[in-house]
């Protein structure tokens, strides 16, 4: 059987988890969360990189640090996970929910002016498929309107838009390191702070409200609670293990990018021939090849195909439920304006497997299940 995903393993996580107990610091913010603090610090070009429990935290904390209160509005796409809404509904935000572009699954950039009121108070631009929004016109309207952007990168880490890490755009940026994702340690994420004046009360919210990390670094002489906080704190395990993975980005990128290569080249033909659509990356961006789809018809059409490459052997999936049609969706936002796309286009895309080391043998059956698909077609 393919599966669909299985998770990244490099060879140095058992070794570094080893040197972390070893080190007898298990809870959060030793030397291993530090280096990968300080390894996205440097690769990526960022003020400041906090790692946190999983990109849903990330956003959580995010939300708190823009200060979102109760009858703010939050621009995002309907067509994003869950998290993405939840973490500033949980602040008392109401979410409007913007129509995507059919070529990139990406929140439509010119349909977001319209929809900004007097409430509005950050856009949540969602890198789909590590494949960047138009950040350049997002980040313009968020000048001119007075608003936060705060990238939801999970799946765009090693990502680009013009040269720029995605993640380091918008005045934050949140990654995932689930186990589903390019990198990751099992359940992991991280928040980066792009302005400097983020950056301090990120540290206190991370850790409880406290201005603990002002006291390791002996910047106060004791610490108390000073905010609002959580504990968004990866584990020092977590983290030895993410390291080891963040030494290797560079192999497990373009080992991924290889595969997504091959899927492309080897089902050019389906997608001249009309049957099938193939992702579109926008000459601004370079992508990091976190996801294959394609696009088929219909639901029906879609259904079939799954059901078709299960029999084979092949395990594909689909992906979000439109969160402006799920049930809290419509009790804590609503869809602004037409949902042209959103709706349509998700019911058409289909994940094919995809991961580290996934071999050329296996795209090669993954492709000869799909053309044999649409050999009557
Ligand atoms: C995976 C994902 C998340 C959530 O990440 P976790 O680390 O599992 O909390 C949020 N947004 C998007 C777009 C994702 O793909």
């Amino acid at each position: 059987m393919i599966h669909f995903n299985v998770p990244a393993i490099t060879g140095k996580e058992q070794e570094y988890i080893a040197q972390a107990i070893l080190n007898k610091k298990l809870s959060g913010d030793g030397n291993f969360t530090k280096q990968c603090n300080e390894w996205f610090e440097n690769h990526f070009r960022t003020r400041k990189a906090l790692l946190t429990t999983s990109c849903t935290h990330a956003l959580e904390l995010a939300a708190i640090l823009a200060d979102i209160q109760e009858g703010d509005e939050v621009i995002m796409p309907s067509y994003t996970f869950v998290s993405t809404a939840n973490a500033f509904v949980l602040r008392g935000a109401r979410i409007v929910f913007v129509d995507i572009r059919p070529d990139t699954m990406n929140i439509d950039e010119t349909l977001i002016e319209a929809a900004i009121t007097k409430y509005t108070k950050a856009i949540v631009p969602v890198h789909y498929a590590g494949v960047s929004c138009e950040m350049e016109v997002i980040m313009d309207l968020a000048l001119r309107y007075n608003l936060l952007v705060i990238e939801d990168a999970a799946q765009g880490v090693m990502s680009t838009y013009k040269g720029r890490a995605l993640g380091t755009i918008g005045h934050m940026g949140c990654f995932s390191f689930h186990e589903t994702k390019n990198y990751n340690c099992g359940e992991g994420g991280a928040i980066l702070l792009n302005d400097n004046s983020f950056v301090e009360r990120a540290e206190i919210i991370r850790e409880k409200g406290t201005n603990r990390a002002l006291f390791f670094r002996g910047e106060i002489d004791k610490y108390t609670w000073v905010d609002v906080g959580s504990s968004y704190l990866p584990s020092e395990i977590n983290a030895a293990f993410l390291y080891a993975q963040l030494e290797s980005a560079e192999v497990i990128n373009s080992d991924r990018l290889k595969s997504w290569n091959l899927y492309y080249k080897l089902l050019r033909p389906l997608q001249e021939k009309g049957q099938i659509e193939l992702p579109n990356i926008p000459m601004e961006c370079v992508h990091n090849a976190h996801m294959f789809y394609l696009k088929v018809k219909n639901l029906e059409e879609r259904t079939a195909l799954m059901a078709f490459l299960k029999e084979k052997g092949v395990m594909s999936v689909f992906h979000y439920v439109p969160l402006h049609s799920s049930t809290a969706g419509r009790r804590f936002g609503k869809m602004h304006a037409e949902d042209r796309f959103t709706s349509q286009e998700s019911d058409k895309l289909l994940r094919l497997p995809l991961y580290y080391n996934f071999g050329e043998d296996q795209i090669g059956r993954v492709v000869d299940s799909i053309y044999s698909f649409f050999i009557n077609k």
